[in-house]
């Protein structure tokens, strides 16, 4: 493993009894990244997480976190670790303070009061509140905040902007750029597509239990999936075209014409369409937020069926 990897994952297999969680996942997550996890529900993101953090162990595969293993080496690699659980378990009866002494104290680490008071402030929560009063948005940011006052090597976040209003979330995106800035590693979960398109450096999307692409967020938009507006000069029946591997009819906007969303290589379709009176082809852009889609969705075929 290369000096300069925080999180290298091979072939993780984590199965619940009969339900496979993870299938094999590989991965690797440099020094100093800023990396957007995305899935849809049930994929196995957190999952992932906790087999980083030593939470739960792997059936097979292997883990490396700054060069150490996660299961054999929790306390280590831990305590290089903020993280953000989906649900945080929080004592209501304790104040803010009380909470954020109590996750200082489970790390062992000292506390720079100076540092939390800053993160409180621009987050806008208030230390003495007690957290059984805390709206769900309110206990999201203790949370952010313990996983960011010990200022770690890495932060391993799942759904950090949770429950936060857009206002927040900018402030999260700040503090996020604030520590990768500072050289913190970060491997964050999200379902929030425009948030990772803001954030992320390079995003990894996960399908059940598979890694099933990475890219930086302007590759993915210009990868494999291309849209195409198809004219024809009469009606013209598209089946034989719609049939094409990797093909995916998206609409038929009137007799003479077609969408088509295509994965992979032009070739077939260019050549299929060489037999028909094609009267014009418009490439159509595709936002990331619809690569995501046919990712979670799946394409025709059953390609990229979920579940
Ligand atoms: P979400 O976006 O909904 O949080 P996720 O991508 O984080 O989903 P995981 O929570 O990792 O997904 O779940 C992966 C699979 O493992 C799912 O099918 C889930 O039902 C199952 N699973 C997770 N935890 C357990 C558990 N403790 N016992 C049994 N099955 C579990």
């Amino acid at each position: 493993m290369s000096e300069l990897t925080a999180i290298e994952i091979k072939d993780l297999i984590k199965s619940y009894g009969p339900v496979q969680a993870l299938r094999g996942v590989n991965l690797t997550v440099k020094k100093g990244e800023l990396v957007g996890f995305l899935g849809p529900n049930g994929a196995g993101k957190t999952t992932t997480i906790r087999c980083l953090l030593g939470l739960i162990r792997p059936q097979a595969g292997t883990m490396r976190v700054f060069g150490l293993d996660p299961v054999k080496n929790s306390t280590a690699v831990r305590a290089r670790i903020g993280y953000l659980p989906g649900e945080l378990h929080l004592d209501g009866n304790q104040s803010v303070k009380g909470a954020l002494q109590y996750f200082a104290d489970l790390r062992r680490c000292n506390t720079d009061w100076k540092y939390v008071n800053q993160l409180t402030e621009r987050l806008e929560l208030h230390l003495d509140q007690r957290i059984k009063n805390l709206s769900k948005g309110n206990k999201q940011k203790v949370g952010i905040v313990q996983a960011l006052m010990s200022k770690p090597d890495l932060l391993l976040l799942d759904e950090p902007t949770s429950g936060l209003d857009p206002l927040m979330q900018q402030e999260v995106y700040k503090l996020l750029h604030e520590a990768k800035a500072a050289g913190t590693t970060i491997f964050f979960s999200s379902h929030i597509i425009s948030e990772v398109e803001a954030i992320a450096e390079r995003l990894v999307i996960i399908r059940d239990g598979v890694i099933i692409e990475e890219a930086a967020p302007e590759q993915l938009v210009n990868m494999k999936l291309r849209r195409y507006r198809i004219r024809f000069r009469k009606a013209v029946p598209p089946v034989e075209v719609i049939n094409l591997a990797g093909v995916t009819l998206i609409d038929q906007p009137n007799e003479n014409e077609i969408i088509l969303q295509i994965e992979g290589e032009v070739d077939q379709l260019i050549k299929t369409l060489a037999s028909y009176p094609v009267s014009d082809l418009q490439s159509e852009h595709l936002s990331l937020e619809e690569v995501f889609l046919a990712y979670y969705q799946g394409a025709k075929g059953g390609k990229h069926n979920v579940g």
